[in-house]
């Protein structure tokens, strides 16, 4: 849970922090705006993605499912500054299917927090893994990193992309390249 009031504290002694004047009227609502929206942003902190996945169909269908282009919005946690792109997420069912909004939700939950991309790809494949109990899995995550283009080596455009395998997926090249054909179309 976020704590309100200590992020309002925050926030005024970072304003003042970098010498501005926290009275003035563009700033009087500032940390109370800040302390709402890191609510929201880090609501994913409060939830558990077995809460979705949960909510399980037998299919006798088990074939590569993709849910592709799923927007998602991050906050990395070394700057504190966004990264957001899309999530693709693929696996190969056992005898059950998930719904396809729940692959969605599995991903808030985890882009809702502070994170680092490498990470947040792992902890996707695992809960699907773990609850879904899939043959296999395989996540994609393309993003960009405010603190890489709007700072620093300030290289816009530039994209992160990361890859988590589980399972079937693994060591398969027929696979994951199955996949990545599916990614593209
Ligand atoms: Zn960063």
């Amino acid at each position: 849970m976020v704590d309100h009031e200590k992020v309002k504290e925050a926030v005024r002694m970072l304003l003042e922090g970098i010498g501005e004047d926290i009275s003035r009227e563009g700033l009087r609502d500032t940390p109370d705006r800040i302390a709402r929206m890191y609510e929201e942003i880090c609501s994913g902190m409060d939830e558990d993605a077995g809460e979705h996945l949960s909510k399980v169909f037998t299919s006798s269908q088990n074939e590569m499912v993709l849910e592709k282009d799923i927007v998602f919005y991050s906050m990395c946690e070394h700057h504190m500054m966004p990264f957001y792109g899309k999530a693709h997420v693929a696996y190969i069912p056992d005898g059950k299917v998930v719904g396809l909004s729940k692959l969605a939700r599995t991903v808030e939950v985890y882009a809702k927090r502070l994170q680092i991309q490498e990470q947040m790809t792992g902890q996707i494949a695992d809960a699907i893994m773990e609850h879904l109990n899939p043959k296999g899995v395989i996540v994609m995550l393309e993003a960009e990193h405010m603190c890489m283009t709007m700072r620093g080596v300030k290289k816009p455009g530039s994209k992160t992309v990361t890859i988590a395998s589980r399972g079937e997926f693994k060591d398969n090249t027929v696979l994951q390249n199955q996949f990545f054909q599916m990614v593209k179309q």
